[in-house]
């Protein structure tokens, strides 16, 4: 058994950026990171256009206005208070990064430089020219590295120890020898970041599985606010990989196949056009689509940089340009992009209050157990997300985290813990997934479920669709488990068991997704109901809960936080959403 005061799943941005502020404040506590791929390979490494903070570099911008700028991009169903803490904490947490080595843009006069973003009302968002997720990470996990943190890559957790109330511990396996140990520790963090492979096109990584919200989800714990899934209005056509918003941040065009910037012609995003925030622009672009203005009546819409110039293209927004060559063989200084919606964020995510320690139903905290960055729901997106805002919390409540593990664990005591169960019973599940001898391969029941997800849950939503669709994923959910066929039995670097793992993880989070979905008869933010087209305040502004009782999903609420009201009265008070 290995043993750390501190535990902490995931070397993303969040998850490293605990560790560090754990081994920076407690340098006699030991703190331990495991990772599945190498921390540097975690999505936090492709955020490419910025980091926000009202440093006022640019323009006279305070944390308050940052603080109403979320709150009325979120739909008003972000935690209020937990925004308060994201915005107000910015400007350190910059500052903070830069000490640590980031290496930020510059505007003329040597400040760091600040860059236009959707649904913010200034240029807040910090960047490294369109790395700037590259930029943090590297410093961050070199940090870890001189600090002394331990780290072990390339281990994939697959349970969550939880007795008597109490998490105390994590079993994982080596992917390069499939040896399996019992970690224990004080606390746990749970930083694994998102799901975005549940559907079909998407910008994430191959590794955001939402293996973190299903190990929580298994313990009986509730998934908050699931419904609400960022498609971000930029993928690039057909791959799905990310266009960033910098590009739109820069001054970039959406043209149909007219040739209007049709954003004018919607009357929600007539004065902020390309900028508004990304539900938004979202469905705009979808309805651009469904009624046959894509380009060539097809499935996608132009993003036009040309008039910017080939030398602010390669200054500011060079990787998007390198993507459109690599990946679509468009030079984006001579020709528009081809763009369509691609699922990007989780808005919901494991419930936490604002010290980062997870809640349960009833509120109450579990012990030993925390969350931060893309798998947690602090909820400072509520139902849509900022540009820029995601990064910044999973720093914020990163270092955050970190803090506050770091003393949590200071007067608790090892917990009591035999290990042998616990490994005899991963070995068991291991032995399980490589013994199928069903005849249909990972892909196809992976690919059946995107399609499943994005057909029934993508954009635009209702009541039949969403429950033809649950259906279609017990369907899914039943041939995963009596016909799944695994053709590799290796012990070493067994991608194919660990792919039907995380198959396993894609099919809990759909169905929490997809019935949260069910469950908000409303339209806010990015879960629009085509039935209910209407936000409705009066019953539900507040968050879902979605947990598993007796293995089906199960829904309820909670009520949102809205206790920065009494800062500034009539700000933060639920209003239309208009820009
Ligand atoms: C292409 C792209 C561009 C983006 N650009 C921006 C931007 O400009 N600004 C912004 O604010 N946001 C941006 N975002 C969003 C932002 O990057 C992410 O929300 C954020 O980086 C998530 O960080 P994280 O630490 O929570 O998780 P991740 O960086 O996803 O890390 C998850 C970690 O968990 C580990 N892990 C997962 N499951 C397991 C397991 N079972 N066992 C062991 N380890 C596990 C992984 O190995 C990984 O280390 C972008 C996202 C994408 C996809």
């Amino acid at each position: 058994m290995i043993e750390h005061d501190v535990l902490i799943i995931g070397g993303g941005l969040s998850g490293s950026r605990a560790a560090l502020a754990v081994a920076q404040n407690y340098p006699h506590l030991s703190v331990g990171l495991i990772s599945k791929v190498h921390p540097i390979r975690s999505h936090s490494v492709a955020a490419q256009g910025g980091i926000a903070a009202s440093l006022g570099n640019v323009d006279n911008d305070d944390w308050l206005t940052h603080a109403f700028d979320t709150v009325k991009g979120s739909d008003y169903l972000a935690d209020q208070n937990a925004v308060q803490v994201l915005t107000k904490s910015a400007p350190e947490v910059i500052i903070d990064l830069e000490h640590l080595g980031v290496l930020f843009s510059r505007a003329d006069n040597g400040k760091i430089s600040q860059r236009a973003f959707g649904g913010h009302t200034y240029n807040r968002a910090c960047y490294a020219a369109d790395k700037t997720g590259h930029a943090i990470l590297h410093e961050l996990v070199m940090n870890l590295k001189r600090l002394g943190g331990t780290i072990y890559q390339e281990w994939y957790v697959m349970q969550l120890i939880y007795e008597d109330g109490e998490v105390k511990g994590v079993v994982a396996y080596s992917l390069e020898t499939s040896e399996i140990e019992v970690f224990r520790a004080k606390a746990v963090l749970m930083a694994t970041g998102g799901y975005g492979r549940v559907f079909n096109t998407t910008s994430n990584d191959f590794a955001s599985t939402g293996d973190g919200l299903c190990l929580t989800v298994n313990l009986g714990l509730p998934l908050q606010d699931m419904e609400f899934v960022q498609f971000h209005p930029t993928g690039l056509y057909p791959v799905g990989v990310l266009i960033s918003e910098a590009v739109r941040g820069e001054g970039a065009y959406l043209v149909n196949d007219l040739g209007d910037r049709f954003m004018a012609n919607y009357p929600i995003s007539k004065n902020r056009m390309e900028l508004s925030p990304r539900d938004i622009t979202s469905r705009n672009i979808a309805c651009e689509i469904m009624e046959g203005r894509g380009i060539n009546g097809g499935n996608y819409v132009h993003l036009d940089v040309r008039h910017l110039g080939k030398e602010k293209i390669l200054s500011r927004i060079p990787f998007a340009r390198e993507e459109g060559l690599r990946l679509a063989g468009v030079d984006c200084i001579d020709h528009p992009l081809p763009v369509r919606p691609t699922a990007h964020y989780s808005m919901g995510g494991i419930p936490t209050n604002v010290d980062c320690q997870v809640i349960g139903k009833d509120s109450k905290e579990i012990t030993g157990f925390f969350a931060a960055g893309e798998c947690a729901c602090v909820s400072v997106h509520g139902a849509n997300r900022l540009g820029a805002n995601s990064l910044l919390e999973c720093v914020v409540f990163g270092k955050r985290a970190g803090e506050k593990l770091g003393a949590y664990v200071r007067d608790r005591t090892m917990p009591k813990l035999d290990p042998s169960p616990y490994i005899a019973e991963a070995a068991a599940k291991l032995k399980g997934v490589l013994s199928n001898k069903g005849n249909t391969r990972i892909s196809v029941i992976r690919q059946q479920l995107q399609d499943t997800m994005t057909e029934h849950c993508g954009i635009f939503r209702d009541e039949a669709r969403l429950t033809e669709g649950l259906e279609k994923l017990q369907a899914i959910r039943d041939r995963y488990d009596h016909d799944l066929l695994i053709d590799d039995h290796g012990a070493v670097f067994n991608m194919e068991m660990m792919q039907a793992i995380e198959l396993k993880s894609l099919i809990t989070v759909g169905e929490i997704i997809m019935s949260s979905a069910r469950s908000r008869r409303e339209s806010r933010g990015a879960h629009s109901r085509e039935d209910f087209a209407k936000r409705d305040d009066a019953n539900y502004l507040k968050h879902t809960l979605g947990y598993l009782e007796d293995d089906q999903v199960q829904t309820s609420h909670r009520p949102v936080d809205m206790s920065l009201q009494n800062v500034d009265s009539d700000r933060f008070t639920p209003q239309e959403r208009k820009y």
